[in-house]
């Protein structure tokens, strides 16, 4: 136990470290973000250069969330707990995120009930913990797939939420590795991504598991608490 608490204020400090620079980096992201629009604007319709500066938006695109995702790592804020309509949640997610699903060659299937409980949840942490989740699956299918999102009752008192898709799986000796802060494979990861999750879906009283066979693809199933009759 004592070794935990060493290890775990370790990682705070990091946290700190990190978020010191994640938030540094806010500023000068902006400014590039601003001028790379403007740059859009000043470039013709089919002319040169159109397509270097929508690398430049992916890529700024990318690092927003890298610090968005360090900034949350270290600021928890206190839960806000509201009803939340999971398909809702996960439609608005879609309707933003779409678009670049689409160009990665993924066909998106929705599989929701109409009628289905409410969660009592955080809408906010609860969007991130999806959209954690769905960048995941999309960034394990570089050749396209399928990605399903399904919401369905479950255990008592539980809502199922699952994200799955066709990508390549994850090794059975990094499944207990997942939900560590800064564990990553990716090249430009934070491992970020599944620990913040990870906290958010505990603070909900909910689980967070994965299910992946190697080569076919991996589901997360993320466990959350309907709302009680008696509190609607
Ligand atoms: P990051 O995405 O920055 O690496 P995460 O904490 O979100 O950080 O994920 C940690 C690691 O878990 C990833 O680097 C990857 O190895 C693995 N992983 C997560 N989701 C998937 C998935 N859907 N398919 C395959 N591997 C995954």
């Amino acid at each position: 136990a004592h070794e935990d608490l060493a290890r775990a204020e370790k990682l705070a400090d990091l946290g700190i470290v990190a978020a010191g620079v994640a938030h540094e980096m806010n500023n000068p992201l902006a400014i590039i973000r601003g001028n790379t629009e403007l740059l859009e604007m000043y470039l013709p319709e089919d002319g040169d250069g159109r397509e270097e500066v929508e690398v430049i938006n992916r890529q700024t695109e990318r690092m927003a969330k890298i610090v968005s995702n360090l900034l949350t790592f270290a600021r928890q804020r206190p839960m806000r707990l509201e009803e939340v309509a999971i398909p809702r949640l996960l439609d608005d997610i879609i309707e933003q995120a779409g678009h670049q699903v689409d160009l990665a060659g993924i066909r998106i299937e929705r599989r929701y009930p109409p009628q289905l409980p409410k969660i009592s949840g955080d809408p906010d942490k609860l969007r991130q913990v999806f959209v954690n989740l769905i960048v995941n699956a999309v960034q394990a299918m570089p050749q396209g797939g399928v990605l399903t999102l399904t919401a369905e009752p479950a255990e008592e008192g539980f809502c199922a939420v699952s994200v799955g898709d066709t990508g390549g799986g994850i090794p059975p000796e990094h499944l207990d590795k997942l939900f560590t802060p800064f564990f990553t494979t990716k090249e430009a990861g934070t491992g970020l991504g599944l620990s913040v999750s990870y906290g958010i879906v505990k603070d909900h009283k909910g689980t967070i598991k994965p299910e992946s066979v190697p080569g076919q693809g991996t589901r997360f199933r993320v466990l959350l608490p309907v709302v009680r009759k008696e509190e609607e």
